[in-house]
């Protein structure tokens, strides 16, 4: 491989600070939620630049978008690549839309060497990545890969009762193709780190292996409300207590689990919540994520009966819901390598990483073979207006994957 094919880096920096114009916030950030007049306006934009690169650009039920590029084999299957340009509410510039727009600058880079590949390619952008309007994240990629419905992510509603069908139609998005997995080569997905270790080690790119395995649960204590006043430590049965030794079991048994234990309360409704009764009941969300599928498993079978043992201890009583349990994702053996191979080539410092965050590659990765490259971000900041990466970082993860998509494509 002529590793003197670069892509253009001051380039691939102004074509993400257009993108960030749309939806910008005054603190720095975007604010593109899924199926909105904001998103359709990125989703337009996206659209002219690729048809300025006599790109085909197909559109499917749920709205993902598919922008290709003719290879020289028509009987090769297309290289897909791609991320989500939608964002959270106060989100930053860079999470999904490093992916999309690193997508196209590899695109321009092609046509501007005059270089066809074997095997087509496929730029994607992927539907509602971040489901925080909808309440479900990787809606599209999960859709297309089977995991949902499409009937039944039709149905999710956002907070003001319109469903993803009636806003996929109101921005004009819901496209004639099936939302359905199709045969592809393979799928690599460039995208910020969203946490502090490629940073902190001083590594530009990220290889990444896998996604770590996750367990979701609601959970609900009931007590007894009770007069703050009057009611004796002998006859309380405070739901708030209670809830507060599960919140400090969740943070033991993930401290247990060392650097790669991850355990979080990140959602807390206490009933009634006023401050004179003592709490009758508290709702919350706990989650604990591993890159070993043994440790989360083990944590599934440990986990509800030592919360329900210290609940009783408080006088209460412990309801939980184990929403999903998802395995661990390992990523392509191959399609990994060429990640590999294009940092070493390239000579930037790169290290294996496993994927803390869910990300469309994860779904992506049950039907086709699968690669993600990271970059660092500031602070190993997301989901923030402050997100920062720095140009050099944006053009080395574009190159990496100019270069893992053109050799998986011409191999
Ligand atoms: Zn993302």
């Amino acid at each position: 491989m002529n590793t003197n094919q670069k892509i253009n880096g001051p380039r691939l920096w102004d074509c993400l600070m257009a993108m960030g114009e749309i939806g910008a916030t005054p603190k720095g950030g975007v604010k593109r939620l899924t199926l909105t007049q904001v998103d359709q306006a990125g989703r337009r934009r996206f659209t002219e630049w690729c048809e300025a690169l006599g790109l085909t650009m197909r559109v499917d039920a749920m709205g993902n978008m598919f922008a290709r590029r003719e290879g020289r084999d028509p009987t090769r299957l297309p290289v897909l690549f791609g991320s989500h340009l939608d964002s959270q509410p106060t989100g930053g510039k860079f999470d999904g839309a490093l992916g999309v727009i690193a997508g196209l600058e590899v695109m321009r880079s092609l046509n501007d060497l005059g270089i066809v590949t074997e095997a087509p390619l496929e730029l994607v952008n992927w539907t509602d990545e971040e489901g925080s309007r909808f309440g479900h994240s990787l809606m599209g990629s999960g859709v297309w890969a089977g995991v949902f419905g499409l009937e039944e992510a039709y149905g999710f509603t956002d907070t003001e009762g319109v469903n993803v069908s009636t806003a996929l139609d109101a921005i004009g998005y819901k496209g004639p193709h099936p939302a359905a997995p199709f045969p592809a080569d393979a799928y690599f997905e460039l995208h910020i780190e969203q946490g502090p270790i490629l940073e902190r080690e001083g590594k530009t790119i990220g290889i990444v292996t896998g996604a770590q395995a996750q367990v979701w649960y609601d959970a609900v204590i009931t007590g007894q409300d009770a007069h703050a006043g009057t009611t004796p430590p002998s006859t309380r049965r405070d739901a708030l207590v209670a809830a507060a030794r599960v919140i400090a079991l969740v943070d033991d048994l993930m401290r247990e689990r060392g650097e790669e234990g991850r355990g979080t309360i990140g959602q807390l409704q206490v009933l009634p919540n006023s401050r004179n009764v003592v709490p009758g009941e508290v709702r919350f969300s706990v989650e604990f994520r591993h890159p070993e599928a043994a440790q989360v498993q083990g944590l599934t079978q440990s986990f509800p009966d030592q919360a329900r043992s210290l609940v009783a201890q408080n006088g209460c009583k412990l309801e939980l819901t184990e929403l999903f349990h998802i395995p661990p994702q390992p990523f392509d053996t191959e399609c990994v390598e060429l990640v590999r191979q294009a940092a070493a080539r390239l000579g930037y410092p790169a290290r294996e990483i496993i994927s803390g965050a869910g990300h469309d590659a994860v779904y992506v990765a049950r039907r086709v073979p699968t690669a993600m490259i990271f970059t660092p971000c500031k602070d190993g900041l997301s989901h923030n207006e402050a997100e920062s990466i720095l140009p050099e970082e944006a053009e080395a993860g574009c190159q990496v994957l100019f270069e893992a998509v053109m050799a998986r494509a011409n191999r």
